[in-house]
């Protein structure tokens, strides 16, 4: 599985993006960042998005991606799976022709840019090289993570945003994952807000580690504030220096 990070913080900046991790090329995990990270060729190699909830950071790059497809006469329609209720705050809120055109209307209804493709949590959807399966977590508006298989046999979970959890955890009972990427926005001195907001510091996710019957290989730390960054990672030394892998915008990681 190759794994490209588009972008992995928790907030913009310079050298900073919005979560996007590019799975094998073609399935990305959440669009905060595409087309500041990929070339065309590349962005046109994306079909299908999977969007763990509608907060801004992890879907702002999808207007502007759909723009270059059509405006580049691309003939390509991606799909943008997410559950129902997810689905239904980016049609009304963001594709509704006010913010943003309706591009599942876009060149036409027969051939549009995006597919919306609402997903149930804990059912399987099948593509042509991968697995996808939502779970619930816990944030402030309605958020999955997900469970990503290739057909390979290589498995990843990525939490999106949360806030201490259970159900996601469960992916980790029958099988010894390759990774999991997984969120932590705060350090330790600011659980108050992190609770409050739907995040992890390191010692929740400590605590969330706890839940993992069988503990992943790889270890991926995403979406840190990056005015938090330097303490963040200190304090997740503190928990193991060795295991846990801070991520970096542009890092290509092959599992
Ligand atoms: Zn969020
Ligand atoms: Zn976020």
């Amino acid at each position: 599985m190759r794994i490209q990070v588009l972008g992995c913080a928790g907030a913009e900046m310079p050298n900073h993006n919005m979560p996007g991790f590019l799975i094998d090329r073609t399935v990305l995990l959440d669009a905060g960042t595409i087309g500041l990270a990929l070339d065309f060729q590349d962005q046109r190699a994306i079909e299908d998005i999977f969007i763990s909830h509608a907060h801004l950071d992890h879907i702002k790059a999808i207007p502007f991606f759909a723009d270059n497809l059509v405006t580049r006469n691309a003939d390509h329609t991606v799909s943008v799976h997410s559950t129902e209720e997810v689905i239904g705050i980016l049609k009304q809120n963001l594709f509704n022709g006010l913010i943003w055109p309706d591009f599942s209307l876009i060149p036409g209804p027969e051939n549009p840019t995006i597919r919306f493709a609402p997903m149930l949590t804990e059912k399987t959807v099948q593509l042509s090289r991968h697995r996808v399966t939502a779970y619930h977590v816990h944030h402030t508006t309605p958020a999955v993570g997900f469970l990503v298989e290739n057909d390979k046999g290589k498995r990843i979970i990525y939490t999106g945003d949360t806030g201490p959890t259970d159900t996601i955890w469960k992916a980790c009972d029958e099988h010894v994952l390759d990774a999991v990427i997984v969120e932590v926005s705060f350090p330790n001195r600011m659980t108050d807000l992190a609770v409050k907001t739907g995040h992890l510091t390191p010692d929740l996710l400590a605590r969330e580690v706890l839940k993992m019957r069988n503990l992943p290989l790889r270890f991926f730390i995403s979406h840190s504030k990056p005015s938090h960054m330097e303490e963040i990672y200190e304090e997740l030394a503190q928990i193991s220096r060795e295991y846990i892998e801070v991520l970096q915008d542009g890092q290509v990681i092959f599992l």
